[in-house]
């Protein structure tokens, strides 16, 4: 029997321990581990200790033997995941229990794309605390809108806020900084003007880029320029055949000469839009659409804007979902849920089939994926809705395994995090999933969860009930 030793990176680690000294950490032993840069490892030991992975190997003993040991054998070791689109403060009803929620799952990491700082920060405070029990969690802030807001607090929550002007962008970026946030989130009224200056600004304090595309934009203008593009929206635009007509049309409405709300506006673009865009779709068009896209990672929240296809309302652990809803919320989720199941009318399925299949095509021509789900907007179970999104990434072309690349390499690299986050090796973060079935033979089995490792701590199956 081979023994590898381990003390030397626990001596560089721990400082002043010595070979003598108390023996260490925790070792997952005889599994199966899988990331989407070493792809498949039999038979490992994975020993960490804090919040680092000490050692991979196929050796079958470690000195100084661990502490505590968990038999792998039969099982199954990826990286904790990430839902890359979530709202933490959304809907007061969640707030508090999301982050469990999210770890119930193996979700050991979070991107919050859009809330108001003063009802995010004492939120990211509990999740930061030393020692706190919580997914990583990074956050942008507000919604940086234009003249006219989406999410201003009237017909919608209060996420977004106004950027009139590109002097209003250049502040607003710099309070961010100042307020610590780890990136920006662009929203859809902002002018090609306001966007040119959120961007340099953005540039210019180090802060990372998550878009929508502005209505008064194409996807291929903005993509470049930005680090993730959400939903897919406004891609159909850039793909249609008559996009110079619909983008016309457009600019005409934003000036807003009816004086409709931010929301209004936009619903009323979209509504109009969306369809005839994609029904004059234009394969030639769209191939250099998706061109332009290679380094903008896509979170196309396909659990979301696929959903009159594939509802979560018909998977067949939604039941066992729903119990988790909290009870203010409950009796609305139950009777959404019916009333789903008791009518065969899906309404128009045309965004939905076609968001489908251009994850396929951005997918085939090299386009990065990320795993997002909107958690909690449109009924969006924190935690169950990310393997839901695999899911239906999978449907849309993607491997098992890139799937979990979606959702482990890929929103590592949005924060540059990838020496640190998304995969198991030495002396990267302890974050990750014990399952009890191969991921890679159905995307579904990352739902058979036998322990939870977040920053080192180990939930085990019934601790995360
Ligand atoms: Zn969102």
């Amino acid at each position: 029997m081979k023994t590898v030793f381990v003390v030397a990176a626990a001596v560089l680690l721990f400082g002043g321990c010595s070979q003598e000294g108390p023996a260490r950490g925790t070792a997952i032993t005889n599994v199966t581990v899988i990331d989407a840069v070493n792809a498949v490892r039999e038979h490992q030991t994975v020993l960490f200790y804090g919040d680092q992975i000490l050692a991979v190997t196929s050796s079958e003993s470690l000195f100084p033997p661990p502490e505590h040991t968990i038999d792998g054998s039969g099982k199954y070791l990826i990286p904790g995941l990430w839902d890359m689109h979530v709202h933490l403060t959304y809907d007061d009803a969640f707030t508090e229990s999301m982050p469990a929620m999210f770890l119930a799952y193996g979700i050991t990491s979070v991107r919050d794309t859009g809330g108001l700082i003063d009802k995010l920060r004492p939120v990211i405070e509990k999740m930061r605390a030393p020692g706190a029990v919580a997914p990583r969690v990074f956050y942008s802030g507000p919604l940086l809108d234009g003249t006219f807001v989406v999410y201003d607090g009237k017909s919608r929550p209060e996420i977004g806020t106004q950027n009139a002007t590109v002097e209003m962008a250049q502040q607003k970026v710099a309070a961010l900084k100042d307020a610590g946030v780890d990136f920006i989130k662009i929203y859809e009224m902002v002018s090609a003007e306001v966007f040119a200056a959120l961007v340099s600004a953005a540039q210019s304090h180090g802060l990372p880029i998550a878009a929508h595309v502005p209505l008064s934009m194409l996807a291929s203008q903005v993509g470049p320029s930005v680090d993730s593009m959400e939903h897919l929206r406004n891609v159909e635009l850039d793909c249609a055949s008559n996009s110079a007509e619909l983008y016309e049309e457009r600019l005409s409405r934003l000036k807003n000469d009816a004086g409709a709300s931010g929301y209004e506006l936009r619903s009323g673009m979209h509504s109009a839009q969306r369809v005839p865009a994609i029904l004059n779709y234009d394969e030639e068009r769209c191939e250099r659409t998706i061109a332009s896209l290679k380094a903008t990672i896509q979170v196309p929240t396909l659990r979301l804007v696929a959903y009159p296809l594939r509802s979560s309302y018909d998977h067949p652990d939604w039941n066992e979902a729903l119990a988790q809803v909290p009870d203010t919320l409950k009796e609305d989720w139950q009777a959404a849920t019916a009333e789903w199941l008791g009518t065969s009318d899906r309404g128009d399925t045309t965004v939905a089939q076609w968001s489908l299949s251009l994850v396929g095509r951005m997918h085939a021509q090299g386009v990065p994926i990320g795993a997002g789900t909107d958690t909690p907007i449109a009924r969006a179970l924190p935690g169950f809705s990310l393997h839901t999104e695999l899911e239906r990434l999978v449907e849309a072309g993607l491997t098992p395994l890139e799937a979990l690349e979606s959702a482990t390499i890929r929103p590592a690299e949005f924060f540059s995090l990838q020496d640190e986050m998304g995969t198991i090796d030495v002396g990267m973060r302890a974050d990750l999933v014990l399952l009890n079935a191969n991921p890679l033979a159905d995307i579904s089995n990352t739902r058979e969860i036998a322990a939870v490792i977040t920053k080192g701590h180990v939930l085990l199956a019934d601790d995360l009930k």
